[in-house]
């Protein structure tokens, strides 16, 4: 046993000590290790060998054999080039070359079979082909047989420093020669049997050095699978674990604030989705084990009145509760309607936001700190050192993603014991996507809305027909109904669009005069007390028409807004537009969301627009965006470094991983501890992998 994977790669022969720090700053490659999982991003195809007249006028990639027999320079005003001519028993074609012409002319030898390997142009009747690879017929068939030549991640550094595709290929040639290409094998002979995988060493060599397309795909499945199911093998036994280890506070008691709350000052009847969730939340808070619940639910689903039952639960049993929401408005929307509810009860609750005065500041700390505060409300403001609760038992977090994992940890660590967590979130989340961002967490989902809701109409206008949406707009509000109007915001050019919002506001004030129509107007350079005393005429009424940007994408709670008008919206994601919708449909009126757009539009946009016409459905939505825009553009999974996947794609690879969460269940529940002979090379891989790289390397 000379070289062991964890090797430094400057060991390896043909790395010296500079090669090995730009490996390392490039590509983050320090050990033989990181090299051999430095997987290829395509493959070029050279199974195939093309005589000259089979080639086709497609500009793809070819390779020839074939001799040169003719050599010139051609003169041209742009330069001088040189053209060779190749031949085959078929045809002939030319070689055109137009940098290195005199190292190239001094090298080539004439008369003797080649190799040639490059893209094709058809060019003045003739097929040429510039700067093609050249390899001597001879040393091609001495040489190691690359049928796929791998095309591995490069930048341009790299490329300046002369590490070249070609150069790393070798580098993994060497390694593969150094280690024998013998490495051990990570999954067990159950899953290799079962899912007919291939071995570790085979995966390993074909993936790099693939001998044809169809071990090429069996060496993709057997890797992606790996990838995956150690990530949910730590998912999945870190939730287990938590469950076992974490002891979480018992709430045993269904008390006295919890019934009354049922039985007396419930507004509605729960849904049965509402039920259904609140037992869930019920069984997790009894079951000694801390709580860490996802609570999904689409835009009015009626998350606020599980969150308070949720939180009486805490106070029936002696605790604290606290909720924290990523906006002011929003967690001031939160608290106004908390109020509302608990009207009637003598449950304590305050508010506590970056905009809180110290002086009020004060009272708050203290009876945080007595006890006599049983809710506290806020925005991130929560997290401040000098929040201090006697007893926090139960911490809810509003629209996860906008916190992030070091956050929620954060409340945790305010208690010896971590209280329980319910994350709330609007944002549906693909379950593929869940599984892999929140695998350590429970999910719950209230997947109906409250009975009596019509869903929201919405349309497609072109700005042409700009007339007949203000029409509509002013039958509206005759009908006595508020509207929003929202433009769009993009930091990158924020001039521009606060312009777009400012030309917009202009045509729509003189399309709706004063008297008889009020405007409000809220946007990011507004100060927040003159965006307040707006958005508080609208909230009253006083005003028909709301002209904003996304400020208003979370929070607000107008019942009586019932009109939608998204402008320019070819610039709003897919999410951003179905969380502006839910803005309207609040109330018993029939609601319209109007997607206003020019006639240029992409495909794209025209595939958000149409599902946003198609469907109210929140989960079939993000499904669409998560094909349309990958995992890494979806909110949360930017930090989420779920791109950090070596070579899984978690949307294209779907099926895979559902099978690997299947597995990694399977396997721990046989065998929790990965004890039994047969789990031996997982519990290696696995306990290699936490060693080295732990699961919130994905996470965050
Ligand atoms: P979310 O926070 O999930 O977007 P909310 O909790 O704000 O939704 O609820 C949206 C609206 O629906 C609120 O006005 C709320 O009072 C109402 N609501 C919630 N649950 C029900 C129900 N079961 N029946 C009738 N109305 C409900
Ligand atoms: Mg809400």
């Amino acid at each position: 046993m000379s070289v062991n994977l964890q090797t430094p790669i400057v060991y390896l022969k043909g790395v010296g000590p500079n090669r090995a720090e730009t490996l390392q700053s490039e590509l983050g490659i320090q050990t033989f290790q990181d090299l051999l999982n430095l997987f290829p991003n395509r493959y070029i195809d050279k199974t195939q060998y093309y005589k000259i007249g089979q080639l086709q006028r497609s500009n793809a990639d070819v390779q020839v054999v074939g001799k040169i027999i003719h050599i010139k320079t051609v003169e041209q005003k742009k330069g001088k080039r040189l053209v060779a001519t190749f031949v085959d028993d078929t045809s002939e074609m030319e070689l055109v070359w137009f940098r290195s012409q005199k190292w190239i002319r001094e090298n080539l030898k004439i008369n003797e079979p080649y190799v040639i390997f490059g893209k094709c142009n058809w060019f003045n009747g003739k097929f040429s082909m510039p700067h093609p690879e050249l390899e001597l017929l001879k040393e091609h068939e001495a040489g190691l047989k690359i049928a796929m030549q791998p095309i591995y991640p490069s930048t341009e550094k790299l490329g300046n420093k002369g590490i070249t595709n070609r150069v790393i290929s070798k580098l993994v040639q060497q390694l593969f020669l150094e280690t024998k290409g013998r490495f051990l094998e990570t999954l067990s002979p159950n899953l290799l049997h079962e899912l007919k995988l291939l071995p570790k060493n085979e995966a390993l060599f074909n993936i790099h050095f693939p001998k044809n397309q169809d071990l090429l795909a069996k060496a993709q499945f057997r890797l992606k699978f790996e990838e995956l199911f150690y990530i949910q093998l730590q998912l999945i036994s870190k939730k287990m674990l938590r469950k076992q280890k974490i002891k979480g506070f018992n709430f045993d008691q269904v008390g006295d604030l919890f019934n009354d709350f049922y039985q007396n000052h419930l507004p509605f009847e729960l849904t049965n989705a509402q039920k259904k969730v609140i037992k869930e939340i019920r069984a997790d808070l009894g079951s000694n084990a801390q709580m860490n619940r996802l609570l999904q639910g689409d835009v009015g689903s009626g998350k606020t009145i599980v969150a308070v039952m949720t939180m009486l639960l805490a106070i029936d049993n002696g605790f604290q509760a606290c909720l924290m929401a990523p906006t002011e408005i929003l967690a001031n929307q939160h608290y106004n309607s908390i109020k509302e509810l608990l009207k009637g009860t003598d449950v304590t609750c305050a508010l506590l936001t970056g905009s809180v005065k110290k002086s009020a500041r004060k009272p708050i700390h203290e009876h945080l700190e007595s006890g006599e505060l049983q809710i506290l409300i806020g925005t991130h403001a929560l997290l401040e050192d000098k929040v201090q609760f006697k007893n926090l038992g139960l911490a809810i977090v509003d629209e996860q993603h906008r916190f992030g994992v070091a956050q929620r940890s954060k409340l945790w660590h305010k208690n010896l014991i971590p209280p329980h967590i319910l994350v709330m979130t609007a944002t549906p989340i693909p379950r593929t996507l869940a599984m892999s961002l929140y695998g350590d967490l429970d999910i719950s989902v209230i997947d109906e809305l409250p009975p009596g809701r019509k869903p929201i109409k919405t349309v497609h206008r072109y700005d042409t027909n700009r007339l007949k949406v203000f029409r509509f707009i002013r039958d509206e509000i005759k009908k006595g109904r508020q509207i929003y109007i929202v433009y769009p915001l993009i930091q990158e050019s924020e001039a521009l669009d606060y312009k777009d919002l400012m030309d917009g506001y202009e045509s729509i004030v003189r399309d709706f005069p004063l008297p008889d129509y009020q405007i409000s107007i809220v946007h990011g350079k507004m100060k927040p007390a003159d965006k307040d005393y707006e958005m508080e005429r609208f909230v009253k009424g006083e005003t028909q028409i709301m002209v904003a940007t996304t400020v208003i994408e979370v929070g607000v709670n107008i019942p009586n807004a019932s009109v939608m008008v998204i402008e320019s919206a070819e610039r709003f994601g897919l999410s951003q537009l179905h969380q502006l919708r839910g803005r309207v449909g609040r109330g018993a009126d029939q609601s319209f969301c109007i997607l206003m757009t020019g006639h240029k539009l992409s495909s794209e946009a025209k595939t958000r627009l149409e599902t946003m016409v198609k469907t109210n459905d929140g989960f079939e939505i993000a499904e669409v965006d998560l094909k349309l825009r990958g995992p890494g553009d979806l909110m949360g999974t930017q930090q989420s470094g779920i791109l950090n996947l070596k070579i899984a794609d978690i949307v294209k690879d779907n099926a895979i991983l559902k099978s690997a969460r299947y597995y990694a269940l399977q396997t721990l529940k046989d065998d929790p501890t990965l004890e039994k002979s047969e789990n031996r090379a997982v519990r290696h891989a696995y306990t290699q992998l936490v060693k080295h790289k732990n699961i919130w390397n994905y996470i965050s």
